[in-house]
């Protein structure tokens, strides 16, 4: 009921739309509560108040996947995991649309899914979901279902590691068993999840992606390191199996271009490449950056998620001095101070101009911070485009 100006204030939308309080209002007979996938259900009272009255929590996906029968013929892809689900997500859209295949993305990432025109018939949707949007849909079949990994995060949502894993585990369950999954199997919880699928008798429609598999990535520009090749795998075997020819495939992955904050090459200024990995919010999603480049300039701190960096341990031999901004300065100064040269610098400004003082001609400096934005910024892109904006203020 918004406009472009932003959604008419509340009185006006009195007139439009009846507005009551969900926890006030009798849910007998309501088919379903949609609720947006920030609300935490696992302690919000709309919760056991739709419980109570045998109703289920429902999220746009689920109005999605309910509407499906109305819709031209064709395919949906589902694409979950801890890290890697916009990148796969975005990739294997391109791959598609590079191929001549109508096909839209939404979800977890761009414009809702409902938002959308629909497709013709032989379309293809590719969704990004996150397990906060699995917990709010029941009967999304997807022809490929995607899982890229599984680490522990989000777990004040989860009553633990094992429930948050279960409730990615769901968008395999909503599948028929004809339909195909696609899992990374680098982590023991995928695996497991890989086993139990193919135990069930799902073997045959099952790809499993090991890990190490060699790939010769240098003809793909805009997926470098090893958290992209698991990526371009999960594309790949997806687009196998939505019937894709390799040389189609092969096409879409070196024209990819990338997506803004996930190791987005920002270009060379002052003699040394920068890059802005501003989404790698947990040190699980910084370790592979570290890995991509040698002799970096590591800009880190913000709002902590944990307290150690233990998952960006292997790409310490990478790094040739650390800068640590916000909340989480002194923390991580304090973890990193024996094994590396770290200065304590406060802002992202600040660390750019450190870095451009102390680094040596070919160095990268690479902003991918292992924590949330929010002390210091509205989200982790206002992040990314602040240091944009400061390394272009360089030139
Ligand atoms: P998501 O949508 O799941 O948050 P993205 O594709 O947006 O994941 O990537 C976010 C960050 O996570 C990237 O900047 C990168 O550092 C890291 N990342 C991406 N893919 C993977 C992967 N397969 N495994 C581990 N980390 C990854």
């Amino acid at each position: 009921m918004g406009s472009a100006d932003g959604p008419p204030p509340r009185d006006k939308l009195g007139e439009e739309l009846k507005l009551a309080d969900p926890l006030e209002t009798d849910l007998t007979g309501f088919a379903g509560v949609v609720v947006s996938p920030g609300v935490p259900i696992n302690r919000h009272p709309i919760a056991g108040h739709a419980a109570r009255a045998g109703v289920p929590l429902i999220g746009d996906i689920e109005l999605f996947a309910q509407a499906r029968t109305e819709l031209p013929r064709h395919k949906v892809v589902g694409i979950t995991g801890t890290n890697g689900k916009s990148t796969t997500t975005a990739l294997i859209h391109h791959i598609l649309d590079s191929a001549g295949i109508p096909a839209r993305m939404g979800g977890n990432i761009g414009l809702p899914i409902l938002g959308q025109e629909p497709l013709p018939e032989g379309g293809i949707y590719v969704l990004e979901l996150s397990s906060y949007q699995i917990d709010l849909t029941q009967s999304l079949d997807c022809d490929v279902a995607v899982l890229t990994n599984i680490t522990p995060d989000h777990l004040d949502r989860y009553a633990g590691f094992d429930a948050y894993a279960a409730s990615k585990a769901r968008l395999f369950a909503m599948q028929s068993p004809e339909h195909g999954a696609v899992i990374g199997i680098g982590d023991t919880t995928s695996a497991n999840i890989a086993r139990d699928l193919a135990v069930s008798g799902r073997s045959e429609a099952l790809t499993k992606i090991a890990p190490g598999v060699c790939l010769d990535q240098s003809r793909w520009p805009s997926l470098q390191g090893p958290h992209n090749a698991q990526n371009a795998l999960a594309a790949i075997a997806t687009c196998e199996a939505l019937g894709l020819s390799r040389e189609a495939i092969d096409a879409g992955l070196a024209s990819f271009p990338g997506l803004p904050h996930r190791m987005e090459r920002l270009g060379v200024h002052k003699g040394l490449l920068w890059v802005n990995d501003s989404k790698a919010t947990n040190p699980t999603s910084t370790a592979p950056a570290l890995q991509a480049f040698d002799r970096i300039h590591w800009i880190l701190g913000g709002q902590a998620k944990t307290d150690e960096l233990d998952a960006c341990r292997p790409g310490f031999p990478n790094i040739v001095q650390a800068y640590t901004i916000g909340e989480a300065a002194e923390l991580f100064e304090t973890i990193l101070r024996p094994e590396l040269p770290v200065a304590q610098v406060g802002t992202l400004e600040m660390a750019v101009q450190a870095a451009v003082t102390v680094a040596d001609p070919g160095d990268t400096v690479l902003l991918s911070p292992a924590c949330a934005s929010f002390d210091q910024f509205r989200d982790y892109e206002a992040r990314g485009d602040a240091f944009r904006a400061l390394v272009e203020g360089l030139s």
